[in-house]
This record gives structure tokens, sequence and C-alpha cells, in this order.
């Protein structure tokens, strides 16, 4: 749940609102200032974000308060754009949390009857007993514990992915369960959700599987695996066939192509002092080639504008003092296939080294296979994923990585000019998709 609110206050108004939403019980849980928008950190505003709740733990609705500077002449203006009832939101738990706080009494209550026997004892068989007997609840709870936890898996799959096919893995070891479903809960998809826990339970011991700290270690191994990270990102300088290196950029409208392309200008003209060019093919909108050119001037780097795949060749294949040549696509609609096509001549001209897809992880994850799909018309070598920052969560990423089978070779993670944007690292992104870090 979001509220957003524009205020020329301070923390003291942010905090002050936070109070009107939640009533005077609200519980400041973490307070966080940083800029957002703007170019270099110009003309970026602030944004303060409160993440409050009402009582304890009963939920963590995230405020986030941008702050613009008011025309002189106004007062401070304060205007709230609650997306839905705080107050209602913050006093119910979610499904999620009401499924686990139940499956945790049932294993604590579990524990409780069964306390482990003193490690000086000789272990000795339990004798066996009717299912009915009272005597023994061992075996009557545990019987309850999978039935909780076939339950808690068909429900998670049916709020988190719909297919009804695999069966639930309710013989997984406690703490290999948890890890499942909290593989559900960030969005992975159940098969792969399974292949993970399953990987991971062939990996772990019997005395290892007691420990959530070793068994979330090897699941987050087993997820770095399975993503075909770049680590390196795009390396600039002259390639084997004696060009600067070429990179092109493609996917559907408004996924962060150009802003992603500045980043790595200015990441490469300022930070590294390397040679670089733009070039953009969209042509089709002024307003494209404008948001290019500013960026290019601000930068530094020179801009190319080829208006036929005749000036475009001529461009690419003469040797030139560049390093790198970033270029810019139209950014069509995927739908599109006329323009697909004429996308495709394009990169038949420029032959780029390299062709990086860049989707955004802001888009529902069947409109990401969609582009995935009608892209798979053009050779593309790695994917960008975007907007991370406004993800709600990371499954998505490993779903889409694994889907694509491409290198991922960087993330976005806000749309701050050069800075929000990092190489994809397996280790990192698997830490993502198990909720332990942010985009940050
Ligand atoms: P293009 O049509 O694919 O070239 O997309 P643009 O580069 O023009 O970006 C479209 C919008 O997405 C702009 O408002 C960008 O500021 C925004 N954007 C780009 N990257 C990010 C990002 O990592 N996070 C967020 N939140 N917004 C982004």
């Amino acid at each position: 749940m979001k509220l957003k609110m524009f205020t020329a206050g301070s923390l003291a108004d942010a905090l002050a609102l936070v109070r009107q939403q939640l009533g005077p019980h609200a519980v400041i849980l973490h307070t966080r200032t940083y800029k957002r928008g703007g170019f270099l950190g110009f003309r970026a505003h602030t944004v303060v974000e409160v993440t409050a709740g009402v009582g304890q733990r009963v939920g963590h609705p995230r405020l986030k308060l941008p702050i613009a500077a008011p025309p002189a002449s106004n007062p401070p203006a304060v205007q709230a754009l609650p997306a839905n009832s705080a107050n209602s939101l913050a006093q119910q738990p979610s499904a999620g949390d009401l499924i686990r706080r139940t499956y945790a009494l049932a294993k604590a209550e579990l524990a409780r009857n069964n306390p482990p026997p003193p490690a000086a004892l000789p272990v000795q068989p339990l004798p066996v007993a009717p299912a009915s007997d009272q005597r023994l609840p061992h075996d009557q709870l545990a019987q309850e514990v999978q039935a909780v936890k076939r339950m808690v898996a068909s429900v998670m799959r049916r709020q988190c992915s719909p297919s009804p096919t695999a069966a639930p893995p309710a013989d997984l070891p406690g703490s290999l369960f948890d890890e499942y479903l909290r593989l559900l809960q960030q969005e992975v998809a159940e098969e792969l959700a399974e292949e993970v826990v399953r990987k991971a339970r062939q990996e772990l011991s019997n005395h290892q599987l007691a420990d959530p700290a070793i068994v979330r270690r090897i699941l987050r191994q087993q997820v770095a695996s399975l993503i075909a990270a770049d680590d390196q990102g795009i390396v600039p300088g002259t390639a084997p066939d004696g060009r600067p290196r070429t990179v092109a950029f493609v996917g559907p409208t408004g996924v962060g192509k150009t802003t992603t392309i500045a980043k790595l200008a200015a990441q490469f003209k300022l930070k590294q002092q390397k040679r670089v060019e733009l070039i953009t093919l969209d042509t089709y909108r002024i307003s494209a080639v404008d948001q290019l050119k500013t960026y290019a001037d601000i930068i530094g780097v020179p801009l190319h504008v080829p208006t036929n795949l005749q000036q475009l060749h001529d461009l690419v294949s003469k040797p030139r003092p560049c390093d790198i040549l970033l270029m810019d696509t139209a950014g069509r609609s995927q739908r599109d296939d006329k323009r697909l096509d004429q996308l495709q001549a394009s990169l038949q001209a420029a032959q780029p080294h390299e062709v990086h897809l860049v989707l955004s992880s802001t888009c529902s994850q069947p409109a990401i296979f969609d582009a995935i799909e009608r892209f798979s018309r053009i050779r593309t070598d790695s994917i960008i994923l975007t907007k991370l920052d406004e993800a709600v969560s990371f499954g998505v990423l490993f779903n889409v990585a694994r889907k694509v089978n491409k290198r991922l070779s960087y993330i976005t993670t806000g749309q701050e000019v050069p800075h929000d944007i990092e190489v994809g690292r397996a280790d990192r992104l698997a830490a993502m998709v198990l909720g332990e870090v942010g985009a940050e």
C-alpha cells in the first residue's frame, strides 16, 4: 500500500501525515530521505520515505513523500493521494501472514508435545500405536502439520501462480518449506521454486537442515546458480573487427532504453574516461531525439541521427576514434510487426557487437513474456531489467532470467542518471529474489 504526498514541508510534516492517516497510535518504523529524478543531481526532488505501522508488527505501509519546492508565492501545499484506506489495511495481516502464523503455531505445538530426548539417553524406538491413540499426539500432530503444509502450499500457489499441475511439496523439511513459501511470496514461478528447494534438499544434510542460516545460504547459492548474470557488463574498447564496440538497445516503448543509455554513456565517459558516441534510430518521435540530444549535450558526447540505412551503415563501418558506440532504437510497440521488421533491417545495417533487450520489471509477467516472445525475432544477447525500484517483488527477475536464458547484463533501480544502474551480479540478484535486500 502506498500513499503519496507532495509537500514543501519537512520530515515533521511527513510524520504528521502518518499520524493523520494511521491514527494516533501509528508507530514510525523507519525513515529515509533520498533524491529522485533529475539528471546528474540537477532538478532532482527529495523524497522522504516513512515506513509506519499501527501497534506492533501489524503491517508496514510505506509512505513515499516526494518533497518538491513550491512556487515562491504559494504557501506549502499538502496533497495526499491515498491509494487505500491506510487504517484498515494496516490492521489486517495479509493472507500470507495468516498462513505463516497458522503453520508456525502448528509447528510450535508439535515441538511442545514432543521435546527432543536428552542427549545422554539411548534412542529407543517408539512403540507403534493406532492413529486414533490420544496418548501419542506426535503422529497426529505430524499429520496435521503435513495437512497444514499442503493447505498452505495450495493456497500460496493459488495466490501466486495459478498452475494446478505439480503436487504440493508437503514432504519438505520445515526449514525448506518455509523457504519454498518465501519464494512463492516473492512471486517466483512455482516450478522454479520447486526446482530450487529440490536442489537445495540434495545439498543439505539432515543436520544442516536444522540450521535456517545454512538452509538460506544454500538456497541463495541455488538461486544464484540459476541466474545467468553478466558480472562484467559492457566493456568499451576496440572490437576484434577493428570497429569501436557497438551496442544496440531494443525493447518495448517506455521501458527505459534512452535513460539506460544515458546512464551508461555518463558512466563510461565520466567515470572511465572512455570516448563515447551515441546513435539514435528513433527518428519517429522528435521528442525521443531531443531527449537523447539533451543527455548527449550534458554528458558531452556526440549524437548521430542517421536518416537511412546507408547512412547508418557508413557511420558504423568506418574506423573512428571511439571506444563505445551506444545505439538507441525506436521505442515502438512490440505488437507492430512492420516496425519490428524495420528494426531488424537497422540492426543488420549497424552490425552491433551486442544487442541488449530492455524490459521493465513494472510490467506484468505475461506482458514481459509477450515482449520476449515478440522480440525473439530479433537477435538479442543480453537482457536489462529496468525499474526494479518500483517492482513489488523480485521473483519476476528470476522468472524472466530463466525464461530468456540470456545473460542479465544490467538492472536499473531508479530514474537518476547516471547512478541508478548496476551490473547484473548473480549473488546480489539472488539476495533480491529471496527478499533479503531491496533495489536501493
Ligand atoms: P524508452 O521509451 O524505452 O526509451 O524509455 P525512457 O528512457 O524514455 O524512459 C521512460 C520512463 O521510465 C522515463 O520517465 C524514465 O525516467 C523512467 N525510467 C527509466 N529507468 C527507470 C528506472 O530504473 N526506474 C524508474 N522508476 N523509472 C525509470
